[in-house]
């Protein structure tokens, strides 16, 4: 993306997440689950640029497949565009020029970062100043994982992940993610969950009033140490993942065999995340990953939420 290009251009960078803990209650009559869940922000990013324009428009490129991205008002950064205009009563329009570096239906909230870019982005291109109380409320009503990346760092996230707490997380944590080519659907992996509860296949939280996160997950967090957290990380939509994508089990035991702490599928999948000791544990992963064939990254976290960039 050349900077001539885009010099007339807001340019927002917004992160993808992390589900370090991903605890899933029952699922409510408008389809949404109860989730305790913790999310970190990590450096692997969207960068959302936005310029005057008569009509709303996107285009995008990545350093991922976006072949599946949609260009039309199915895409989120696009929706929340038009909504913050609707909502601030803006009249004109914008081109959003969006650079993914988040795997598309990765379980990383790509698309959701997309929205936050964006809502930020039009915010400074128009001029609205909403604040971020509002721009949050906006957040929420684009999708459950757009407040975090508007929050960034580390959160917890209840409801239905979209009522955020900030989680005191101290130092940085190195994780190395290996990339799938083929995505998985987010409701596929919940509805998929369903069923194996149903047949008891997989540990139902029922009663979901005490779906909380553990203690020890925070405290781990707050301490600063992998070591302490790797044993204490869990994702209840790991084992419907697994079903969907067996191949992701090799992965996540070759991972921990080559000297991660511990592994964990990201969110809905089929993204896996393994916890490293330090920097050069992580950079060892990385290289003996990419040795079989693995599209394996390098990243740290807790990073910042949508930051505008220029
Ligand atoms: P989730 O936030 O549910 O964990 P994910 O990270 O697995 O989602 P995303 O890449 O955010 O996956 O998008 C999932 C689907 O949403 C895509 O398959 C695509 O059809 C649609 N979508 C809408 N807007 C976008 C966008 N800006 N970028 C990517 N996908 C988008």
């Amino acid at each position: 993306m050349s900077f001539a290009r885009h010099s007339d251009a807001v340019h927002v960078r917004a992160p993808g997440k992390i589900n370090v803990h991903l605890g899933v209650g029952a699922r409510h009559e408008d389809g949404y689950h109860s989730l305790a869940t913790v999310f970190q922000a990590v450096s692997l990013y969207e960068d959302v640029y936005a310029t005057a324009s008569d009509g709303f428009s996107i285009s995008v490129v990545g350093d991922v497949d976006v072949s599946e991205v949609p260009l039309d008002d199915r895409n989120l950064a696009l929706r929340a565009a038009r909504l913050l205009a609707q909502t601030a009563d803006v009249d004109q329009g914008v081109h959003l020029d969006i650079r993914k570096g988040v795997p598309v239906a990765g379980g990383m909230g790509g698309g959701s970062a997309d929205a936050a870019a964006a809502l930020v982005a039009c915010d400074a291109l128009w001029g609205t100043e909403l604040g971020s109380r509002r721009l949050h409320e906006l957040a929420a009503r684009l999708g459950a994982d757009v407040p975090f990346a508007l929050h960034g760092g580390t959160a917890i996230g209840t409801g239905r992940g979209d009522v955020l707490t900030p989680a005191l997380a101290r130092g940085r944590f190195d994780w190395v993610l290996v990339l799938s080519e083929q995505g998985l659907s987010t409701p596929e992996i919940y509805g998929r969950l369903d069923r194996m509860r149903m047949r008891g296949r997989a540990l139902a939280d029922d009663a979901t009033e005490l779906l909380e996160v553990p203690p020890a997950v925070l405290q781990a967090l707050r301490a600063g140490d992998p070591a302490e957290l790797a044993p204490v990380m869990m994702n209840d939509l790991e084992p419907a993942a697994v079903a969907d994508r067996p191949d992701l089990e090799l992965a996540l035991a070759d991972g921990v065999r080559m000297g991660a702490l511990t592994g964990i599928v990201s969110g809905s999948g089929p993204t896996i995340a393994f916890l490293c000791a330090g920097p050069e544990a992580a950079r060892a992963v990385q290289e003996e990953l990419r040795a079989t064939g693995r599209q394996a990254l390098h990243v740290h976290g807790a990073v910042p939420g949508a930051q505008l960039m220029g």
